[in-house]
């Protein structure tokens, strides 16, 4: 029975495997036939690019996808020593060290062995060969009041007088401003206040003083000090004193001065430069190299009357001995004289005379810059920076930045050096030549390398001057990068102890207590105008960039500059003794600055946030709108396609936001597709063509008002050609401008959406 039934047990057995056996080969063929076909409609069809997809990447090192590790964060951080920081602004300081000078060349070899023996990649000494201008110093420029006969009255000093041991050295550069034509000129003076577009018109509407062939007297201060120069000429003036009153440089208080204190004495005048091109003037648009094809015709934007900075202990001189009517109220500065319009002097028959040696020389100005080769990505470049050159010793601008970044990069660099980290993409240091001649160090290298930046270039962080005042962070800066500066302000202990003391215990607290803006809960940062070195970067290739500094409290004292700014008396003396003794401001600017390379350099996804982007363009739009609407939609202009644009690119910026949060972090791919879609989403407002008029200003959205360089604006192209057609000038030819511009803005602002759309359904059908 048993054996039977073993039998036909194994019989069955038999028979059953047979089957089973024919049944597995069967379901073989079919699952190898399904999968087969299943594997093919998946390459058909399922591979389709969208940034959600979540399949692993075999045979890629985990490592190189792991996130930035926050202990990093604390060791940068905590790095930042400020008695380095004093040291170096120490040894920055010991000459004048102008842009083009021996001195500053000198500078720039002792960063690059700096940068080499801190852990470095590698160091360039980067030449170009530029025109800037210097005064003679054998023949020094002066202003001076002439009687009826031609005998002088009084002169103004031809140097700041020395109050201190430390200004008394050689290579000290008088009080000028670069790029002033030469001359010997003579002529009555008219009083302009500031001398912006506004004081013209009120001089031209209420009064019958005319600037035409006189000497115009302005106070620096409100806008540009090439602006100021430009619209005296423009109105037909011979030349222009600039000067800085008590009111826009002091708190009012004038017997406090420097060396006891941080305000500005009498005697002390902002040197400056009154060109408001960029670059160098010779090679506009190209980099100047040895070879570079030179101008040989003055540049449009170069000055054409003769200017002469000088202080206030030499205004109240001038004003005194002018007649006229009495200037309204908010014109009146605090030189205790008399604000008169001028137009005349006291004394029948005197004149004014400006005499002018300043002149244009070609100079070679080195940049230095220092790489961090990036441990995944080193293609993409995380810019810092700051320039070199100062007008004198510049213990303010530049060198407390030069100081900090100093610092900066030995902690990077010894913490790369010691094995312990490599930033996921590269960074590089700049210390740029001479900005302060109009940017030309910076201009230069962009130029010269447009189209490796505009491939590679990540951010632009520069610090020019850390610290102006130790009362608050202030910052400019362009919106993909906001999310980066609140989060590093967050992390750097206040340097403040009253600040701390009243419960604000970092640099955030005291910032967006002190400048709250409005609509938003965190601190305002202003859009930057062309003031420092982030300027090109923006213009020309469309990168956001910040600019950060400890300043003073701008709603308790009403400052045009910091008191010292661009004098002999920016000294290491002033910093070190009565601005920030210890160095804990520079320290603080120093922490947000390296948290926020570490954050851009080291993060996997790009730490950018484009709803900050749209915020700002729906603002400016806003903005626009409630200055011109009405007169746009009076002359055919349909305002409602601008909206529309706007409103289509918050949309669309809104999914692009909410797909990045389900990325997937692990897969290179996937991870560099939305990084590249950050990093190009601000190119879209790039136009090689510029802005009607200004072919060098490319950022059709950040880039600067054209009636003040300074100054940040909302759709410059099109509020330029309004502002002028209000003022009544070429209305027809700007009506074309407007017209047409304004399509040139619905372009880029679909070219923006696009960037963003997924990758495989960017194009628009109609
Ligand atoms: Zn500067």
């Amino acid at each position: 029975m048993e054996e039977l039934h073993s039998s036909t047990e194994n019989v069955y057995y038999r028979r059953s495997q047979s089957r089973n056996n024919r049944c597995i080969i069967i379901l073989t063929i079919v699952v190898a036939i399904v999968a087969f076909v299943v594997g093919i409609l998946i390459g058909r069809y399922a591979t389709c690019p969208e940034m959600e997809t979540n399949d692993p990447v075999h045979g890629f090192p985990e490592e190189l996808m792991k996130d930035a590790d926050p202990e990093i964060s604390k060791l940068l951080i905590n790095g930042m020593n400020s008695d380095k920081i004093r040291q170096n602004l120490k040894m920055l300081t010991e000459k004048p060290h102008l842009g083009g000078t021996d001195e500053n060349h000198e500078l720039g070899r002792k960063l690059k062995e700096f940068w080499e023996e801190n852990g470095l990649d590698h160091v360039v000494l980067a030449p170009y060969k530029v025109q800037l201008s210097y005064p003679n110093m054998s023949n020094l420029n002066y202003v001076e009041l002439l009687d009826d006969q031609g005998n002088s009255m009084y002169k103004s000093n031809l140097t700041e007088p020395i109050l201190t041991p430390e200004e008394n050295k050689t290579g000290v550069v008088p009080p000028f401003n670069a790029y002033s034509p030469p001359g010997d000129i003579q002529g009555v003076i008219v009083y302009v206040n500031y001398g912006r577009v506004e004081d013209h018109e009120y001089l031209e509407q209420n009064t019958s003083v005319s600037v035409k062939g006189k000497i115009v007297l302005a106070r620096y201060g409100k806008i540009f000090r090439g602006d100021k120069v430009k619209q005296a000429e423009i109105r037909g003036a011979i030349g222009i004193i600039l000067y800085s009153d008590p009111d826009d440089i002091t708190a009012g208080d004038v017997d406090k001065v420097y060396p006891n204190d941080w305000w500005l004495p009498p005697s002390g005048a902002q040197r400056g430069s009154i060109y408001i091109g960029v670059g160098d003037p010779l090679t506009p648009g190209y980099p100047a190299t040895e070879w570079a094809y030179r101008k040989r015709d003055p540049n449009e934007y170069m000055p054409g009357i003769p200017c002469h900075p000088v202080g206030y202990g030499i205004a109240i001189e001038l004003m005194r001995s002018l007649a006229g009517g009495v200037v309204p109220e908010d014109w009146r500065g605090k030189m205790n004289v008399t604000y008169r319009f001028g137009d005349a002097f006291q004394n029948q028959g005197w004149k004014a005379r400006i005499f002018i040696t300043t002149h244009s020389k070609v100079v070679t100005t080195y940049n230095v810059m220092g790489i961090i080769r990036g441990a995944v990505e080193p293609d993409r470049y995380v810019l810092v920076g700051n320039h070199r050159d100062a007008w004198v010793f510049g213990a303010l601008d530049p060198s407390s930045g030069t100081a900090t970044m100093m610092e900066m990069s030995r902690v990077i660099g010894q913490l790369v050096k010691s094995g312990k980290w490599r930033p996921r993409r590269s960074i590089i240091f700049c210390s740029w030549g001479a900005e302060e001649y109009g940017l030309v160090g910076s201009i230069e290298w962009v130029e010269h390398y447009t189209k490796i930046l505009q491939a590679r270039a990540v951010a632009y962080l520069n610090v020019d001057i850390a610290v102006e005042g130790n009362s608050t962070l202030r910052a400019l800066g362009t919106p993909l990068l906001y999310r980066s500066l609140y989060s590093a302000t967050k992390k750097v202990p206040n340097p403040n102890s009253t600040e701390v003391a009243a419960g604000r215990s970092t640099v955030y607290d005291t910032w967006y207590n002190t400048y709250p803006w409005q609509g938003y809960h965190r601190p305002e940062v202003k859009l930057p105008g062309s003031g420092s070195d982030y300027a090109p970067f923006r213009d020309r290739i469309g990168i956001p960039c910040v600019d950060i500094r400890y300043s003073w409290n701008k709603n308790k004292l009403k400052l045009s500059s910091y008191p010292m700014y661009h004098s002999v008396y920016e000294t290491f003396y002033l910093v070190d003794r009565i601005m920030d003794i210890g160095f804990k401001y520079h320290t603080a600017v120093g922490q947000v600055w390296i948290e926020m390379a570490r954050q851009l350099s080291d993060e996997v996804i790009l730490p950018f946030n484009v709803t900050d982007l749209t915020n700002v363009i729906e603002d400016q739009t806003d903005s626009l709108l409630d200055r011109f609407g009405q007169l746009l939609s009076d002359n055919q202009v349909d305002i409602d396609l601008l909206r529309g644009a706007v409103k289509n690119l918050t949309n669309t910026v809104e999914r692009f936001e909410n797909k990045l949060e389900e990325v997937d972090k692990t897969n290179p791919y996937v991870v560099r597709q939305v990084n590249d879609q950050l990093m190009n989403i601000e190119k879209a407002f790039i136009d090689p063509n510029g802005l009607p008029g200004r072919k060098y200003k490319h950022h059709l959205l950040f880039t600067e008002s054209s009636v003040d360089n300074y100054a940040g604006s909302s759709y410059p192209g099109l509020s330029d050609a309004l502002t002028r057609i209000v003022h009544g000038d070429n209305a027809t030819q700007q009506w074309e401008v407007v017209h047409k511009h304004f399509s040139v803005l619905l372009f880029v602002l679909q070219s923006a959406q696009s960037v963003i759309r997924d990758v495989s359904n960017f194009m628009y059908s109609y």
